[in-house]
């Protein structure tokens, strides 16, 4: 019995330990975000003056396929040129560097911010909450790291890229339906609006088994069906009685749309994709800080 009570100590400090990081990191959060912001918009401004003009290889007759457009101003060995939307952007070495660490480095943060939530469990449902959104939000980075990483090493393995290409694009399907998990599960709803439980991982489902058949046939489609997802069960989210953390929930909405513009700007800003793979993350650790704040320790 007094080995069980030590061992509580240690867990509850390790908790404390843990919760006093959370306030640390969301104010480091805020000031991060801030220079991300500036940071990318100078980016954006000087890409306009320094690209240079574009220029082809030597011995490049045609642009398409297997031919590398390189611009040679300032951002030439960071930066390839822009591709037509059909085809897929070849990030530099540097750039699939950063995709890999943008994303790696949140791994482990993300498995252990899953496991805070789900030892603060008091009940079953926060419980259950607390796997559904640790598994959605440690997915999406272990998927993506893993294609970025396939992308830029084993890269001519055309059908293993394709794949691990497949897994990242459906984790981000996962991981909206996990997002928003804690709140529907956890807060008062609806009559009606209760059914949004279940219905968001019909739609995690209907949109991975689009991927399955029509990966990256109709892009916009896939992004029309990101945006559709992230933003239609906001609607539910808003009618919930209880409003505490939809401020935080906005905010971490906002990284997202912002960060979908450097989604689409392969090739026009250097390491553009990387930049995204930030705002995910900023996203991602707003909504993580709401979902600890006001569904796990409320009252602190
Ligand atoms: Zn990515």
């Amino acid at each position: 019995m007094a080995e069980f009570s030590s061992i509580l100590v240690v867990f509850s400090s390790i908790l404390v330990v843990f919760s006093s990081i959370q306030v640390v990191f969301s104010s480091i959060q805020v000031v991060f975000s801030s220079i991300l912001v500036v940071f990318s918009s100078i980016l954006v401004v000087c890409s306009r003056f320094m690209n240079g003009r574009v220029q082809q290889y030597p011995g490049c007759v045609q642009q398409y396929p297997g031919c590398v457009q390189q611009y040679p101003g300032v951002f030439s060995r960071f930066m390839n040129g822009r591709v037509p939307s059909s085809k897929r952007y070849r990030p530099t070495d540097y750039e699939h560097a950063a995709n890999c660490a943008t994303h790696g480095l949140w791994i482990i943060p993300s498995l252990v911010g899953g496991s805070v939530l789900y030892f603060l469990s008091v009940d079953q449902w926060q419980a259950a909450a607390a796997w559904l959104y640790g598994a959605g939000l440690s997915g999406l980075f272990i998927s993506s790291t893993l294609f970025h990483t396939v992308a830029w090493k084993i890269r001519h393995l055309r059908i293993v890229e394709q794949r691990f290409h497949m897994c990242d694009r459906m984790a981000i399907y996962f991981f909206i339906a996990a997002s928003y998990t804690p709140w529907l599960m956890l807060r008062e709803l609806g009559p009606w609006s209760c059914h949004m439980r279940w219905i968001i991982w019909i739609m995690a489902v209907i949109g991975s088994t689009y991927v399955f058949y029509f990966h990256e046939r109709y892009k916009l489609v896939e992004l029309l069906g990101y945006v559709a997802m992230g933003a239609g069960p906001a609607l539910v989210i808003l009618s919930m009685a209880d409003t505490a953390g939809l401020c935080e929930l906005a905010v971490g909405g906002i990284f997202y749309v912002v960060g979908v513009a450097f989604f689409k700007s392969d090739g026009v800003v250097p390491f553009a994709h990387a930049i995204w793979h930030l705002f995910v993350a900023m996203g991602a650790a707003t909504h993580y800080y709401a979902i600890w704040r006001h569904l796990y320790t409320p009252g602190h």
